[in-house]
């Protein structure tokens, strides 16, 4: 640690929600106090100024990806007055409505991004399976990609993911590279089952991936996972966690850092199915989880949101289970229940504004309103009935199409407790049918 470095202040998060509720906004930390959570200035003393000013309204923001994500982001941007352009294959993608323009093209099209950065002040992403030549396109014509190219490049590709991480000193699950069946069989016998078999690329929403369960299951795993020979695999250890958590966190231009507080999160057979917050953990599991997240934004020299999955193991340890230099499913519940959303941090992040505050307001929950069935037509029930839930929000992503697991739509809820919120977001997600 450079003796530059200032003494870490940090807003402190209140750890009851009725303090929360009661402070109404976050406190700043004593110096001289073990900081908790939350918010801090830049780790340098000497941090050098910004170079480039700040992107003000009614700037152009660029987004690569037209999903949910880029839509919620679009939101948030217009309301801080700024203009959107979005870059996706299809004309009528989510973000659409919340677009002046879009551009159609793939995630790989340097030639239509470069058209869309034409008309932008500032480009970032909304997935992280956007080509680094696209991105590099719209660098070399002068218009800055926030987080920035290093966070995509160790995010895209879980292998590299894994070397970065283990460069900072993070925990990973113990892992093998694989190629083939003898490397998959030799790798298995040194990690033992339950083990997961993860494609380097492309992977989300637990696609990409086969879980390993009994020796038999070997077998054909490569095969199942459908990647060409040769491919090198992950092969990873299937963690026993006692719960998975996350962490948004943003780091901006003057590289002050926010991290919200852990949300806990159930997955259902990979996908994300709901979140709480705060974490029902103890307090010194989400200083870990905050800091570990911190670490990994800095390390990635990211500008604007990065959220990093954790697991956590009954021994109270954390482990990092994957990145995403983005705004986050897990992170919805920010929109209602967070001072300042993750929405709006990122877009502040990336325009070289000051961060918000990441201090919640009250319990909150999410939980994802996802397709079943076969592709078709989407049609939704039930709307008026979950919006008699007290406390409910529900935001849908205007998808025209439904099909099985596909995001459709969030309900969140407010509550006295995580799980107040996580009952009443329950009940109001199972009136809607999608
Ligand atoms: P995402 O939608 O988050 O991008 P993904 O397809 O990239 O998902 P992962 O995050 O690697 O995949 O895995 C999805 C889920 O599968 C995890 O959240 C967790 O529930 C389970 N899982 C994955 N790897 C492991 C592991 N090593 N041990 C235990 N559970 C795991
Ligand atoms: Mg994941």
């Amino acid at each position: 640690m450079s003796n530059q470095r200032n003494v870490p202040r940090r807003w402190i998060q209140p750890d009851a929600i009725e303090e929360a509720l009661r402070a109404g906004r976050p406190r700043r930390a004593d110096p001289g106090s073990t900081p908790v959570s939350g918010m801090r200035p830049p780790a340098r003393a000497a941090s050098p100024a910004p170079v480039d000013g700040p992107i003000l309204p009614p700037a152009t923001i660029g987004i690569l990806g037209g999903g949910q994500l880029g839509r919620m982001l679009g939101l948030a941007a217009r309301e801080l007055g700024y203009r959107v352009v979005v870059l996706d294959p299809d004309r009528q993608c989510p973000a659409a409505a919340v677009a002046d323009r879009v551009e159609v093209g793939s995630y790989e099209d340097a030639v239509a991004a470069r058209r869309l950065a034409r008309s932008a002040d500032i480009v970032t992403y909304e997935l992280e399976h956007v080509a680094l030549a696209v991105v590099d396109a719209v660098a070399a014509d002068g218009v800055p990609v926030r987080p920035g190219r290093l966070s995509l490049k160790v995010t895209q590709d879980r292998l590299e993911e894994r070397r970065f991480l283990e460069s900072i000193g993070a925990p990973v699950a113990p892992y093998r590279v694989v190629t083939d069946q003898a490397s998959l069989i030799n790798a298995a016998f040194q990690l033992d089952l339950p083990l997961r078999l993860k494609a380097p690329t492309g992977g989300y929403d637990g696609r990409d991936q086969v879980r390993i369960a009994e020796v038999g299951e070997l077998g054909n795993a490569i095969e199942r996972l459908g990647r060409p020979t040769g491919t090198r695999l992950l092969l990873e250890k299937e963690l026993p966690f006692d719960c998975e958590l996350s962490v948004v966190v943003a780091r901006d231009l003057d590289r002050s850092v926010a991290a919200y507080p852990p949300a806990r999160n159930r997955h259902d057979d990979g996908i994300l199915a709901e979140s709480v917050a705060p974490a029902p953990i103890r307090e010194g599991v989400v200083a870990r989880a905050q800091d570990l997240a911190i670490r990994i934004a800095e390390g990635l020299d990211a500008i604007g949101v990065v959220t990093v999955e954790l697991f956590l193991l009954p021994d109270g340890s954390l482990v990092v289970n994957e990145l995403a230099p983005r705004v986050h499913n897990s992170g919805h519940w920010t929109i209602e229940a967070a001072v300042t959303s993750q929405f709006e941090q990122h877009v502040r992040a990336i325009c070289g504004l000051p961060l918000g505050s990441p201090a919640l307001r009250g319990a909150a929950a999410t939980v994802n309103l996802l397709g079943t069935g076969r592709r078709r037509a989407a049609r939704l029930r039930g709307v008026p009935d979950a919006l008699r839930v007290t406390d409910v929000h529900l935001h849908l992503y205007d998808k025209r199409e439904v099909f099985e697991r596909r995001k459709m739509g969030h309900v969140t809820a407010l509550g006295a407790s995580p799980m107040d919120a996580l009952e009443t977001a329950r009940l109001a997600a199972s009136l809607v049918r999608l």
